[in-house]
C-alpha cells in the first residue's frame, strides 16, 4: 500500500503557511508501514484540485487531502470531490447533530445555522467526525482507492488521524510494522563516517534502509525496517547495530538514538552529579536543554546568565583585569566563569559558555561566531573554542549547547 498527500490552500503556496499536515501525516503511515511516494501543494481552485486527485489515485492506492473544508467561498475541496466522485453534497444528519453539540459545548449555538453547510458530505461518503472542528473528515472508498479529505487545521488534523484514521486503516489492513533503531555517532565528520562504515552498509539486507541525519554535531545513523513479524525486524536490527562495534564504536555514543542530554541524565544519576550552567552567548539554551529532560531536577541546581560583561564580575566573580586585557570572548574568561558557578552552586561539575552569537560584532571587536566554553569539577577544566560564523543566533546557541553537554558526555 502506497499514499499520496495532497495540500489545499492558498496560503501554503504563497509561503504564508508551512505545511506541517503532511509532515505529520506521512509520519503517522511511516508508524504503520505505509510509504508515502508524493506529495502535492494545490491553490484553492476546483480544476486544480480536482486534477490533483485524478494523479494521486493513478500513483496510490490511499489518498489524503487536507484543507480547504471551511463554510467560505475560498475553501472550493467538497465541490472538486463532488465533481471528481460524480457524487452529490448532501445534509449528514448525524453530523448536524454532531455540529450541534459542538455549538452546544462551546456556547455558540447562535451561529449553528450559519454552519449548517458543514454538516453537508458527499452521499456515498463514510464520515469521521471532528471532535476540534466543524469541518467532518470524509472518506471515499472507490475502485480500490481509500481517499480521505481531511480538513486543515493542524490540531483538528492530528487527532482525526492518531484517534480514528490509523486505527481504521490498521484496523482494515494487515499492517506493516516499522521498527527503528538510531546511533549517535560524535567526532567523525559525515564522510568519514560513511567511509569507515561502507563495507557494512553494502552489505546490509535490501529491507534495512539506512539515512544519516546530522543532529548539531552529532550523526544520527537511523536504520528503518518494515514487516510482520515484529520480533523478527527487531532481531535483525540488533544484529545489523552489533557489526558497527568494532567499525565505530569509539565514537559511538547511544547504541539507541538518546539525545545528548538523556544520556546526560543517565550518567549524571548513576555517578550522583551536580551540575549547573553560566551562560552568555547562548543566552540559556544550554540550560534549556539540560530541563528539557524530566527529572533533570535531580542533577541540575541552576544556571545564571550574566550577559553584562560586569555581572560577570559581580555574579561570578570573574575579574576586571581578565577583562579587560583578554576580553569577555577568551579562554579565561570561560574559566573564571566556571570557577565563580562551581562555587555560587555548589556543584559537581560547571558549565560556561562566552561568545559572540553575531549578526554584529561585540564591544570588544571580537569576531562574529567566536565561542568558549568551559567544563569545570573540583579537579579538572575544560576549555574549548569554537569558530561558528555561518549560523545565525538560535542554531548558534542551539549548536553550542548541544556541543558542550557532548563534550562533557
Ligand atoms: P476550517 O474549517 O477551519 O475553515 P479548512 O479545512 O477550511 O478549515 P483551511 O481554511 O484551508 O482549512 O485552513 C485552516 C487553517 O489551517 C489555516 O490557518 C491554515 O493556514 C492552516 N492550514 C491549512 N493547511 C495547512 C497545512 N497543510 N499545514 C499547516 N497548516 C495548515
Ligand atoms: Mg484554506
Amino acid at each position: 500500500m502506497k499514499a499520496v498527500l495532497i495540500t489545499i490552500g492558498d496560503e501554503i503556496l504563497s509561503g504564508d503557511t508551512v505545511d506541517t499536515n503532511s509532515t505529520f501525516i506521512a509520519g503517522q503511515l511511516k508508524k504503520i508501514g505505509i510509504p508515502v511516494v508524493q506529495i502535492l501543494t494545490v491553490a484553492d481552485e476546483t480544476d486544480i484540485i480536482r486534477k490533483a486527485l485524478q494523479t494521486a489515485c493513478s500513483l496510490a492506492d490511499l489518498v489524503f487531502t487536507t484543507g480547504g473544508l471551511g463554510p467560505t467561498k475560498d475553501d472550493r475541496t467538497k465541490t472538486a470531490f463532488a465533481q471528481f466522485f460524480n457524487d452529490e453534497l448532501a445534509l449528514d444528519e448525524t453530523t448536524f447533530q454532531h455540529l450541534k453539540n459542538l455549538f452546544i459545548k462551546r456556547k455558540r449555538e447562535h451561529l449553528l445555522e450559519l454552519n449548517r453547510p458543514q454538516a453537508m458530505v458527499l452521499s456515498r461518503a463514510r464520515v469521521f467526525q471532528n471532535e476540534n472542528g466543524t469541518a467532518p473528515c470524509m472518506m471515499m472508498d472507490e475502485q480500490g482507492k481509500l481517499v480521505f479529505c481531511l480538513p486543515g487545521v493542524p490540531y483538528e488534523v492530528k487527532p482525526l488521524m492518531t484517534d480514528k484514521i490509523i486505527p481504521f486503516l490498521t484496523e482494515r489492513n494487515s499492517v506493516n510494522h516499522l521498527v527503528t533503531r538510531s546511533v549517535s555517532v560524535v567526532g567523525i565528520p559525515e564522510s568519514l563516517l560513511s567511509e569507515q562504515i561502507e563495507s557494512w552498509e553494502l552489505a546490509l539486507p535490501p529491507s534495512i534502509s539506512l539515512s544519516y541525519l546530522p543532529v548539531g554535531s552529532r550523526i544520527k545513523l537511523r536504520l528503518n525496517c518494515s514487516g510482520s513479524d515484529l520480533e523478527a525486524l527487531s532481531a535483525q536490527l540488533d544484529t545489523e547495530v552489533k557489526k558497527l562495534e568494532p567499525l565505530i564504536g569509539d565514537h559511538v555514543i547511544s547504541w539507541n538514538g538518546n539525545e545528548i542530554q538523556e544520556i546526560l541524565k543517565e550518567i549524571l544519576i548513576t555517578r550522583q552529579l551536580t551540575i549547573s550552567t553560566a551562560e552568555s552567548c547562548t543566552g540559556g539554551a544550554v540550560a534549556r536543554l539540560l530541563t528539557s529532560v524530566p527529572g533533570s531536577s535531580a542533577y541540575f541546581l541552576g544556571g545564571i546568565i550574566p550577559y553584562d560583561y560586569r555581572k560577570k564580575i559581580e555574579i561570578l566573580g570573574v575579574s576586571a583585569q581578565t577583562i579587560s586585557e583578554k576580553t569577555t570572548v577568551s579562554a579565561e574568561v570561560a574559566q573564571e566563569m566556571t570557577l565563580g558557578c562551581l562555587t555560587l552552586f555548589g556543584t559537581d561539575i560547571a558549565l560556561s559558555t562566552t561568545g559572540v552569537a553575531g549578526p554584529s560584532t561585540d564591544e570588544f571587536d571580537n569576531e562574529v561566531g567566536t565561542v568558549y566554553y568551559s567544563i569545570r569539577t573540583k579537579s579538572f577544566e575544560k576549555t574549548q573554542k569554537l569558530h561558528l560564523p555561518h549560523l545565525h543566533r538560535n542554531d548558534f546557541a542551539q549548536f553550542v549547547s548541544q556541543r558542550v553537554l557532548q563534550d562533557l558526555v
